[in-house]
């Protein structure tokens, strides 16, 4: 195909609407239809990568195999579509200024005045095309975070309308509101749509399709009411209604024909018929489970769903592996202590510590992971959840009072967990950490790893500073804690396990980062199907 097309997913009325999964759910349409898509998110706010973000900002930040700190989006856009995304596909106003302001200090404008029009929407563009140009995808679909009328989301909006005169039929808009339901009154209001899309043509942009999300049918007069408010066709207005799991929303835009709308407006032949055959196999098994485990996450950020989207996802698409429904309770490490911890998780078929920084609840995580030791309740530990695990080893069976991590007491006489050497001397706290796809070579074909994946040899996305202190190697092997795998250029641990537990495994790594819908992370797999062996 000659050139690349590019659909635009805006948002008006609230957040949250679910642009997100709108922007994914059609450009997996695309994909079943034969095209190479790709997603990208631009986000308005003015740090460099949500990486320095705290989660209760911004949910989680999500990684990608080529190391970028990202916005959790691209988590959904990587479970639905099932292929990678980069660096390329996250954009925010940060970066975008950082670039401009270091190309107007090296001279690149030659005199000229830098201005938000054409400096800053010009780089804006460029990196929109960028996926298009350099890594030739047939159809590139870009978010535009936050809502329109909000003023950091001018200069993308502003971006878009020069876009769409430049590109004419290869770029279109589809913009996604917000259709109340008045309990009072008994109707949908429509106005809040009209609005937004008022707001938008003042910035000269018309949409071409509208996504209206509603918790009611909107039937006919709805439709026909917004096509002629908002000069839109009345097959280009889609409804978008509540559903009980976000991986019904490609179905529900397939009955809506979303993806024939967008590719005849797009001027691009339909191609075959979406069948999504493996991904309604999932639906049907995430619908009716055979079994049912009760997780428990240790965590510090439970107030707010999103800040462990990732692992909570990767945990619907193992319990359909397993034909299982995984009830999954969020426990606040700061809630846990001797008291109560073998009330609060006595109950528990398998039990996750989050990955997290800093000193804040690690107590109520040390004795969680000391009782599901004891108590052979399956577990996993990521990241910070793993580190735990050797620093609750290290004070409880090795014998290491105060045994810690260098991250929480920097004078502990046993740093079990200490700072990474290349780590030494860093001071940005920005884009710094040990980050994206490492190698692990499993050891032990009899580790619970190695039947978990069934090969030896995997690549895992990291996001740490701190690691395995390998001085302490010797003892923790003696003692009854196997390092199961190992980086093979660094020798740094990223697995262990307690061989004589029923399913104990601690990861250094972020495994939640690459469990999709087509693809279930083999790692939460077995974890679930140990947590229904329990
Ligand atoms: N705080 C720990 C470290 O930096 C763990 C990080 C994490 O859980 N992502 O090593």
């Amino acid at each position: 195909m000659s050139s690349t097309k590019y659909i635009f997913v805006t948002g008006g009325v609230t957040s949250s609407l679910g642009k997100g999964i709108l922007a994914s759910s059609l450009a997996k349409l695309l994909q079943a239809r034969g095209y190479s898509v790709t997603i990208q998110k631009l986000d308005p706010y003015i740090n460099v990568d949500p990486g320095t973000l705290n989660p209760y900002e911004h949910g989680e930040c999500y990684v990608t195999e080529d190391g970028a700190e990202t916005d959790l989006d691209l988590g959904h856009y990587e479970r639905f579509l099932n292929t990678p995304t980069s660096q390329a596909n996250n954009v925010t106003t940060g970066r975008i200024y950082q670039s401009v302001i270091n190309k107007e200090r090296r001279g690149d404008y030659l005199g000229k005045t830098v201005q938000i029009i054409p400096h800053i929407t010009d780089e804006i563009k460029r990196k929109i095309k960028f996926l298009g140009n350099k890594r030739n995808y047939d159809i590139v679909v870009t978010e535009i975070g936050g809502t329109v009328g909000d003023i950091e989301s001018l200069p993308y909006i502003e971006a878009v309308r020069q876009l769409k005169w430049e590109l004419g039929s290869d770029a279109l808009v589809v913009h996604l509101t917000l259709v109340p339901f008045l309990a009072a009154s008994g109707e949908l209001k429509t106005k809040p749509t009209q609005h937004s899309v008022k707001t938008l043509l003042e910035n000269g942009v018309q949409p071409d399709v509208l996504v209206l999300r509603t918790e009611h049918d909107l039937g006919i007069g709805i439709r026909k009411k917004v096509a002629l408010f908002c000069n839109v066709d009345i097959d280009s207005v889609v409804q978008s209604i509540d559903v009980s799991t976000i991986y019904d929303v490609p179905n529900k835009m397939r009955e809506e024909k979303l993806d024939v709308t967008v590719l005849k407006k797009l001027k691009l032949p339909l191609k075959e018929e979406p069948a999504l055959i493996e991904w309604n196999n999932f639906l049907t098994q995430h619908k009716n489970p055979e079994h049912e485990v009760k997780v428990a996450l240790v965590g510090k950020y439970v107030e707010l769903q999103d800040a462990y989207k990732s692992i909570a996802e990767s945990l619907v698409h193992a319990g359909a592996a397993n034909l299982c429904k995984v009830k999954l309770d969020w426990i606040h490490s700061e809630d846990i202590n001797k008291k109560n911890v073998t009330e609060t998780l006595g109950g528990y078929d398998g039990v996750i510590i989050a990955p997290g920084f800093g000193h804040r609840g690690i107590e109520g995580k040390i004795l969680a992971t000391k009782f599901v030791r004891e108590n052979n309740i399956p577990f996993l530990g990521i990241c910070l959840g793993m580190q735990i695990a050797v620093v609750e080893y290290a004070r409880n069976v090795l014998g290491y009072k105060d045994a810690d991590s260098t991250e929480m007491n920097e004078k502990t006489p046993y740093p079990v967990i200490d700072l990474m050497e290349e780590q030494k001397g860093i001071t940005e706290k920005g884009g710094t950490m040990r980050l994206g796809a490492y190698d692990c070579h499993i050891q032990d074909k009899k580790s619970k790893m190695f039947e978990a994946y069934g090969k030896a040899d995997i690549r895992e996305r990291h996001r740490h500073r701190y690691e395995f202190n390998n001085q302490y190697l010797e003892d923790f092997k003696k003692g009854g804690m196997a390092p199961v795998g190992l980086n093979p250029d660094t020798n740094l641990v990223e697995v262990v396990e307690i061989p004589s537990h029923k399913w104990f495994v601690g990861v250094q790594y972020h495994p939640e980062y690459s469990s999709t819908v087509l693809s279930p992370h083999p790692l939460f797999v077995a974890f679930v199907k140990a947590a229904l062996n329990k």
